[in-house]
Formats: C-alpha cells, structure tokens, sequence
C-alpha cells in the first residue's frame, strides 16, 4: 500500500482498527490525547506523532474515531481545525458515531475546501474491530466512497452506501436504539426465566433457536456464565459502554424530534438506560451491565 493514513483517536474501537490498517500495509500515522491508547497504537505498528496537525501532515487519508460530535467538530472545524491545514487531495472518513447534522457540517465545510469527505460510522463492537469485520454505514458522495473503499475493506466485512452526507450516522442510530432494546428485552427475559428456575445457558439455546431469536442472544449475552469473551464473562469491562449507549440514544432521541417520528420503546429504553447509567460505575461498564437492573441480591 503506498497510501499514508492519519488515525486520530485510538480507543476500544480506535485502536484495533488501525492495528488492522498496519496489518494491510498501510502506512498509519497514529493520534490520541490519552497517551496510554498512543503507545498501545505504537505497539501495534503505528508511527506516533505529537499532535493531530502532525498526524495529517503529508497523509492522504484521516481517519478519525473519536466519542462525540463535539470532539469531532472542534477537531475539524474552526480557525485552528484541521480542515484549514488539510490539502485538496486528502479523503476524509469519519467513523465516530455523531449527529447527522454534524456530519453533514463537517463534509460541507471539507466539500468547500475541495476534500472529499463521508460519515462512515461503524457496526459490530470491539471484537469485530478487532477482527476487521465491521459493518460500515456510509454517508457522502458516490466518488468519496470510492476512493475510501480500500481503506473500509481493510477494516470491515460490509460496507453500505446509506445515501448523502450524514445518512450513515441515521442509518447508525436507527441501528443502536434498535439494539437498546433488545439488548433490555433479552435481560428481562433472561432474568424472568432465571427467577422461574431456568438455566440462562439452556433458556438463550432455546430463545436464540426460537422466534424471540435476536443478536444480543447470539453474539452478546448479557447474563453472566452464558458465553465466553462477551462482557458479561468479564464484569462487563470494556465493550460499548453505558455512557456511549446514553450518547446514541439522546441523538436517536433529537433525531426522531426532528422527524416528528414516534420511537416510544426507544424513549422508554433511554430511560432505563439513564436509571442504570444514574450510578457513575455503571457509565462506564459494557451496556449489557443493564441486566444488573433486573438482577435481584441473592435470596429474594
Ligand atoms: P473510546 O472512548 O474508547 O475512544 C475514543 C478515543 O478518542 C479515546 O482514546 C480518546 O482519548 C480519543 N480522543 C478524544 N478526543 C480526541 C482528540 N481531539 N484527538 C485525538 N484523540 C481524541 O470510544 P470507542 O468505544 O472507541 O468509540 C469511538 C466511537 O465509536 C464513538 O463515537 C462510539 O459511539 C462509536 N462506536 C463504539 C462501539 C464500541 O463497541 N465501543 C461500536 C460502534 C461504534
């Protein structure tokens, strides 16, 4: 691969993913403002650099994964933002799960300095990062897209073409209040069937073999003892944590406002989500930890 490519933000997602741009041979300029997620990407093939201007110098493509639309948005835009230093010809791909109308203000702003740009937020957790089978869900020009194609492919098994600028954080954040939910609807019932003396390993055999079947069952557990290298096998350490859910579900919330969409299980699982969250030491568990809502002490 002869292409340079400027990672900024090296996390639970972050870093896998540009571990698996390395392992393309892609040559990847790695920046994070926690140091500890820096010398892990060093560890793993990275160059370093000192800050993101000198991540970006010389790249042809950024790539950023960061939490949030304000960390994204001050990255990018604004008098010192990295728009004003990136040249023409650099591709932009935003894989941070954000709002669509930052999104689409982000690639405007690029678009009027000549830089292709796409939203290109990611499906499939940590494993899968680390795998290299995400699903991305893109949003952008045709020809962006195009050109980010072989950059995707060295991350992901699947990459959609969800529509313009800001589509793929819409087709995204359909995707996670989606997944609140049947991620709580699988807790309680794991834990009605555990309170009725069922096995939770041999009820999610028969659920995910049956029509309550759903992916938070098959691939996601969130009682613990049910499968291995999920959170719950670990006290849900690491993974998609809590505050990141409460994230996604206030934007699906401003999203369905704007749309004047009715999304009444995702208010209602934000707002379990909030209950469980209310504790600072759930925030930051995996958002499986929301089993422990409907989990009872010992011996009641
Ligand atoms: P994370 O908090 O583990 O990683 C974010 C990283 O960005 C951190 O290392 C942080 O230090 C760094 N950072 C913040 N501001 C920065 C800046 N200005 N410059 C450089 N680095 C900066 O989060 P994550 O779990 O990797 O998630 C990243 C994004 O992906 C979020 O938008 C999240 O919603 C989304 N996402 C996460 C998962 C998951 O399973 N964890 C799955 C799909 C999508």
């Amino acid at each position: 691969q002869s292409q340079r490519i400027a990672f900024l933000g090296l996390g639970n997602m972050g870093g896998p993913m540009a571990a698996n741009l390395v392992k393309h041979g892609f040559s990847v300029t790695a920046f994070d403002v926690s140091k500890p997620m820096l010398e892990s990407a060093v560890a793993n093939g990275c160059r370093r650099a000192d800050s993101a201007h000198a991540a970006i110098n010389g790249a042809d493509v950024v790539v950023s994964m960061l939490p949030h639309g304000e960390a994204v948005r001050s990255l990018y835009l604004g008098v010192h933002g990295l728009l004003q230093a990136m040249d023409a010809k650099t591709l932009l791909i935003d894989c941070s799960t954000i709002s669509a109308s930052d999104a689409r203000q982000v690639i405007a702003a690029a678009g009027e300095r000549g830089i292709d740009a796409i939203d290109a937020p990611v499906s499939g957790g940590t494993a899968a990062a680390a795998a290299g089978t995400l699903s991305f869900m893109c949003g952008g020009e045709e020809k962006a897209l195009e050109r980010a194609r072989p950059v995707l492919e060295a991350m992901g098994a699947n990459i959609f073409h969800a529509g313009p600028a800001g589509s793929g954080q819409v087709a995204k954040i359909c995707n996670n209040m989606l997944l609140a939910i049947h991620m709580i609807g699988t807790a309680e019932a794991l834990q009605m069937g555990v309170d009725n003396g069922l096995d939770p390993k041999v009820l999610s055999d028969i659920m995910r073999a049956s029509s309550g079947g759903n992916w938070s069952l098959e691939k996601y557990n969130p009682y613990p003892g049910v499968m291995d290298n999920v959170p719950a096998a670990r006290d849900y350490q690491g993974g998609f944590s809590v505050a990141l859910m409460l994230k996604d579900l206030g934007l699906a919330m401003d999203t369905a406002a704007g749309s004047a969409s009715s999304t009444p299980l995702g208010a209602l699982a934000k707002n379990l989500y909030q209950l469980h969250g209310g504790d600072p030491i759930n925030r930051v568990l995996d958002f499986s930890s929301i089993q422990n809502l409907f989990r009872r002490p010992v011996g009641n």
